[in-house]
């Protein structure tokens, strides 16, 4: 098994102790190859037994700096699941309509029904983030959302839903790095937004915001889970054994069928 990467709660995290670069006992992608295939194959008949069963639900949250890997994670992690059990659900700049909410509105609407696997592209949590990076809202209100996040994830764990929450940990370097990638090739064109390049230059004020997350956010019913991603392949292997293994840990079992199918003749 992988290092969890998950964050103890009641630690107290510097961002500066985790490495980015990390990648385990693995020095090169290919070695990853097999042991990524078994996972997403355990995944897709988890994944399968989820909606059978139709009691639970998962809620996995991705967050992190720009180009940080929301979206490769999103294909690496879910190649080959079935769409049918599977939502992604991208939080953008709230609408005019969904400002008008409180903003755990637009999360909870978004959340994955039982037997689905939801994933949120970004959250809830920008609105501590984002928010309070750029003063988008009081202090007196975002100091207040802390709380109120908790008591939103702890009632959807109540209710049978399990939350995962990464992050995404890439070095200030490595995004310079993918920035200028994106910059030099016309197909990544479309990928760079403006706000990307602000951002960059509040790294600092974005890591302080995060590290406030971790050590507010970080409850038994939902801890967070700090993942090296500097390295692709490596951030989607432990994505992924995280995922199956918090699967496993429901111990799903497929319905009894609701009538005697012992009796049953299919008729010509
Ligand atoms: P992307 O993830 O690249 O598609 O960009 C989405 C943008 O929406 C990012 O710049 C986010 O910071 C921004 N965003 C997401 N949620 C919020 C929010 N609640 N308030 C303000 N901006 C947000
Ligand atoms: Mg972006």
């Amino acid at each position: 098994m992988l290092q969890p990467f998950i964050v103890t709660p009641g630690t107290s995290v510097c961002l500066a102790d985790y490495d980015a670069d990390d990648t385990g006992h693995y020095h090169h992608k290919s070695e990853t190859k097999r042991p990524l295939k078994k996972l997403q194959k355990r995944l897709r008949k988890l994944q399968e037994l989820l909606y059978a069963e139709n009691q639970r639900a998962l809620l996995i949250i991705l967050q992190g700096m720009d180009t940080c890997g929301k979206d490769g994670t999103i294909r690496g992690v879910m190649s080959g699941i079935n769409v049918q059990g599977c939502d992604v659900v991208n939080f953008k700049v709230p609408s005019a309509h969904e400002a008008s909410h409180d903003f755990l509105w637009r999360a909870h609407r978004a959340v994955p029904a039982k037997g689905i696997i939801g994933i949120f592209n970004r959250s809830h949590y920008e609105d501590v983030l984002v928010t309070r990076v750029h003063n988008l809202v009081p202090e007196e209100v975002w100091t207040l959302r802390y709380q109120q996040i908790n008591n939103f994830e702890k009632m959807l764990v109540e209710n049978g839903t399990v939350v995962l929450k990464f992050f995404l940990h890439i070095s200030k370097n490595e995004q310079k790095a993918r920035l200028e990638s994106r910059l030099r090739d016309p197909r990544k064109h479309w990928k760079i937004a403006e706000s990307d390049l602000r951002d960059r230059a509040y790294w600092n004020d974005y890591v302080h915001a995060y590290e406030t997350v971790f050590n507010t956010c970080n409850t038994e019913w939902a801890p967070w889970h700090i993942i090296p991603a500097n390295k692709k392949w490596y951030r989607n292997l432990v994505i992924t054994e995280r995922v199956v293994e918090s699967l496993q840990k429901l111990d799903m079992k497929y319905p009894e069928p609701t009538f005697d199918i012992s009796q049953i003749t299919i008729k010509d």
